[in-house]
């Protein structure tokens, strides 16, 4: 098969996980009568993993027993604790969230299901032939389907009502990057879409202003010029969580918001609107500074170097990591942070689709050096307490 008929078809089995598609998507609201839901089709598909269907209700492309039997020898009791939390969380959403919470959550079993997928599991019929990633996703999202329903069950997701537009809905309407972006099931898709895409209305440079303050106010933080595709923090208020995306969607885009104002960057917008006075751009890409401050590139940066501050976790910047022949040959890469205990910090911005594999290139010069590391990406800004709870415990 021809490589870009191979990548289309990739994409339709696990592209819902990427934000490619988002703006092909218009809104098409859908109040749902919470006595009678409606089964999704068409263009409003159902995206859930249907516990009581055999193959989730999706292809599973040829993914068979002996391959299950493969993945069971590299699962374990915390990858299945792992799964209970993600369940409790996304509901029969969950198993799209397994790829990335294994590699953040649990890197060593997501290790292991990459091996497998090199390994054994590239090269048969159903499997991208030199495409590692693909196929550790999609092994990432069969395995544990099945693993986990052999040993318990979950329910079909129910009608809930949107806390922003009243209209009732269920959370297998919410595409894959909709979790991704806009964490556990808690509005409608078409509010999450209206976020996304911005308010397309013709609007007046104070207009964009005041929409700009209003967004930076919910933040609680500067806004990023992709504030449309940041991830909504899981640790603030669910109210203030409901402000933030109420925020985003009366805000118009940021090209737009650019053209309004006039603003030749973004740095020229967030100054206009007075949101920053103590940034600048010297050589080195630095954006802004973090509450501690540190210079940071980008505000993802700012958000993890905030958080490690608001907790008290001492972090010292830009260790450099030791050389190394093929994966390090100058001796001059840095990761971001290191922690008193030595585990170095990285933050993955992920704004390429490969960002699986470059997780994996970090986590490679990890276990060739033998320094611990935490790979943060921007879905677990939502959630630092997740990946740094071990830290926290040790420092009361
Ligand atoms: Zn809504």
């Amino acid at each position: 098969m021809p490589k870009s008929r191979r990548t289309g078809r990739i994409k339709k089995i696990i592209g819902a996980i990427r934000a490619a598609d988002v703006r092909s998507e218009a809104p098409a609201p859908q109040p749902i009568n919470p006595a009678a839901p409606v089964m999704n089709s068409g263009r409003d598909r159902d995206w859930a993993w249907h516990c009581s269907d055999p193959e989730g209700g999706w292809n599973p492309y040829g993914w068979n027993s002996q391959d299950q039997a493969r993945f069971a020898a590299v699962w374990c009791r915390e990858a299945d604790d792992l799964v209970d939390e993600l369940i409790d969380r996304y509901g029969a959403m969950w198993v799209w969230r397994t790829p990335a919470a294994l590699l953040t959550r649990l890197p060593d079993v997501a290790e292991r299901v990459r091996d497998l997928a090199e390994g054994q599991l590239v090269g048969q019929q159903h499997t991208y032939r030199g495409n590692p990633t693909s196929i550790y996703e999609h092994a990432s999202l069969y395995g544990p389907f099945h693993a986990t329903r052999q040993r318990r069950s979950w329910p079909d997701p129910q009608p809930q009502p949107c806390p922003l537009c009243g209209h009732w809905f269920t959370a297998g309407q919410l595409n894959p990057w909709i979790l991704r972006q806009f964490g556990p099931p808690r509005w409608c898709k078409e509010c999450c879409l209206r976020a996304r895409n911005g308010n397309p209305a013709p609007s007046t440079p104070d207009a964009a202003r005041e929409a700009v303050t209003a967004l930076a106010s919910a933040l609680g933080t500067i806004p990023a010029q992709s504030y449309a595709s940041t991830p909504v923090p899981l640790d603030l208020p669910a109210d203030r969580r409901d402000t933030l995306v109420a925020a985003m969607a009366a805000c118009p885009p940021a090209t737009a918001i650019r053209a309004l104002l006039g603003a030749a960057s973004w740095l020229e917008v967030l100054l206009d609107t007075k949101v920053v006075t103590d940034a600048w751009r010297p050589a080195r890409g630095t954006y802004c500074l973090a509450a501690d401050g540190h210079p940071c590139r980008s505000l993802g940066e700012r958000a993890v170097d905030d958080w490690l501050t608001r907790h008290g976790l001492a972090h010292e910047l830009e260790p450099t990591w030791p050389q190394h022949p093929e994966l390090n040959p100058s001796g001059r890469l840095r990761a971001d942070w290191r922690l008193a205990d030595g585990t170095y910090v990285e933050y993955a911005g992920l704004t390429s689709d490969d960002y699986l594999a470059k997780i994996h290139q970090k986590r490679q010069l990890a276990r060739t050096t033998g320094i611990p590391l935490v790979v943060i990406t921007p879905a677990d800004l939502a959630d630092l307490t997740a990946l740094f709870g071990r830290w926290l415990q040790a420092a009361t």
